[in-house]
């Protein structure tokens, strides 16, 4: 699987799901079934099936046309009405394909050769563009992407079809204007290559090959400086890097990132153990070579895991953390805190987000999922109270931090699940105007939905990072709610990720 994660700490429960609001190592979910079928992973492991009349066997090739895109970037097309998925592969072009695997109602295919490309096809500027996850959309070009990320919504809601769905405003994609570069966080695998070369990067799809990542057109230039500065010392100074297979050795994964608004740069060792040998070198090399960096941090994850990070994370050098602008506002973001990868797009997102929410003065408001409070704090100068929860104790620490330092008073984050604290606060008597609920790729739990419809907040927001659950979600939600527009915003240039507001209002 690949390892470009998005939402790298929006954890908690599993999915990673990569969850990918999560810690994990890889993309995508790894038991998601986004193809629609009842049937899960283990059918694409069958080498060959039959349906009636139809044989079909790995390896074999066969002329397709693509008839559109689903929900991972990939082109879909028919061979005797079975789909076939082809990643690389787009819209209304006509290719030879080639099987890779078989299950019960449809097939994965690879580009064996195009015979028609489309119109809207762009050389991608990333030569592993096809190799590694993350890089899903780099050969379609920029306007049509923007496209798509509205589709997949719309294909989202034909699939679950809650209620009204057809007659939903979904309103264009929001992009960039400039959708390269936007990437504040680089999370790198280490490994030392067969020529005993230190290399840096992701995971191929569906492996553990580490695909060495020298450049990368969407990453924040500076957080590749500094990736390949740390992977050159770390090669100088023959610094132990862990062997998977081994399950030996020091250096694991390397994380970059920077406040696009202030310059601070953070770099975090995650190590399989307590020691950083070399450790003063290291920091020496760190502080004379790279000045750019604010923070270093050492996360300490032992073991086989698929986990990235560990519980246990110490300060090296420098700030214990950096601190980002935002509308006026300083956040500070520990290591393991979550931040929205596109600084850029932030702004956007939560206008948008603080536009569907319409809070008047005197209003009460809940920010689920709150990560260091961006969402909440950005309103607590219009709210009369502010609560907000979160999972990662860091992440709340930081929040109730940031209120202090931007002088809000109004403002209270505490550690825990939304399910668990909504209710809690709602028995102590707490009775919010409105709610915004920004979930990782799981979606909303199913207390927290029952919560909701018992309490029925006039106001009511929905900022999805993942239209199927999404989807899903708004089944149960328009028993109670409509949903007024859903406004999806480019978060994840280049690849099939889909971020959404959605505006819902109470039903009379
Ligand atoms: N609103 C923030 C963070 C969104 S990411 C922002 O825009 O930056 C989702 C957050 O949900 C993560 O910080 C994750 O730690 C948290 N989380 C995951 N499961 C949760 C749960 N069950 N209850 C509350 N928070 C949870």
């Amino acid at each position: 699987m690949a390892n470009f994660e998005s939402h790298n700490h929006r954890s908690g429960r599993d999915r990673y799901a990569h969850n990918d609001r999560n810690d994990r190592h890889s993309y995508r979910d790894r038991n998601r079934n986004d193809h629609g079928t009842s049937r899960g992973y283990n059918d694409r492991r069958r080498q060959e099936r039959e349906t009636p009349g139809v044989t079909v066997e790995v390896g074999q090739r066969f002329p397709l046309t693509i008839k559109r895109m689903g929900i991972n970037g990939e082109g879909i097309g028919y061979y005797k009405r079975m789909a076939v998925f082809v990643p690389g592969a787009l819209t209304d072009e006509e290719a030879v394909v080639e099987v890779t695997s078989v299950a019960t109602r449809y097939l994965r295919a690879k580009v064996h050769r195009i015979r028609k490309a489309s119109p809207h096809r762009v050389e991608p500027r990333d030569s592993y563009a096809d190799a590694v996850g993350g890089f899903e959309l780099e050969h379609l070009d920029y306007p049509e992407q923007l496209k798509f990320k509205r589709d997949i919504v719309a294909q989202s809601l034909e699939r679950y079809q809650p209620q009204g769905f057809r007659h939903y405003d979904l309103r264009p994609t929001l992009g960039m204007d400039d959708p390269y570069g936007y990437r504040n966080k680089a999370q790198f695998q280490v490994r030392r290559n067969a020529d005993g070369q230190v290399e840096a990067g992701l995971y191929a799809e569906r492996s553990h090959d580490l695909v060495d990542l020298a450049t990368c057109s969407v990453q924040m230039p500076v957080t590749m400086t500094v990736m390949r500065a740390v992977v050159a010392m770390l090669q100088d100074l023959d610094m132990p890097i862990y062997d998977e297979e081994a399950k030996s050795g020091i250096v694991k994964t390397l994380v970059v990132r920077a406040a696009a608004n202030t310059d601070d740069v953070q770099l975090v060792f995650i190590t399989n153990s307590q020691k950083l040998p070399h450790k003063r070198e290291l920091l020496e090399r760190i502080a004379s070579e790279l000045p750019q960096v604010t923070s270093v941090m050492q996360n300490v994850n032992p073991g086989e895991t698929s986990l990235v990070w560990g519980d246990e994370t110490k300060h090296l050098a420098g700030a214990e953390a950096i601190t980002e602008k935002l509308d006026g506002l300083a956040f500070k973001l520990s290591a393991r805190a979550f931040l929205q990868l596109n600084p850029a797009q932030m702004t956007v997102l939560y206008a948008e987000a603080k536009k569907a929410l319409d809070l008047q003065p005197g209003e009460t408001v809940v920010d689920a999922y709150s990560g260091i409070g961006t969402i909440g704090l950005s309103l607590a100068d219009v709210a009369e109270e502010v609560r907000g929860m979160d999972v990662i104790p860091e992440a709340v620490a930081d929040a109730n931090a940031n209120a202090a330092a931007n002088g809000i008073t109004n403002a209270h984050y505490e550690v825990g699940t939304a399910e668990d604290l909504l209710p809690k606060w709602i028995m102590a008597g707490f009775r919010p105007d409105a709610i915004v609920v920004d979930p990782p790729r799981t979606g909303l739990d199913a207390t927290l939905i029952e919560t909701i419809l018992a309490v029925r907040p006039e106001k009511f927001v929905y900022i999805s990072c993942n239209p199927s659950t999404l989807a899903k979600d708004l089944v149960e939600l328009t028993h109670d709610y409509q949903v007024d527009y859903i406004q999806s915003v480019d978060m994840m240039p280049q690849t099939a990720r889909c971020e959404a507001v959605v505006k819902l209002s109470r039903r009379q």
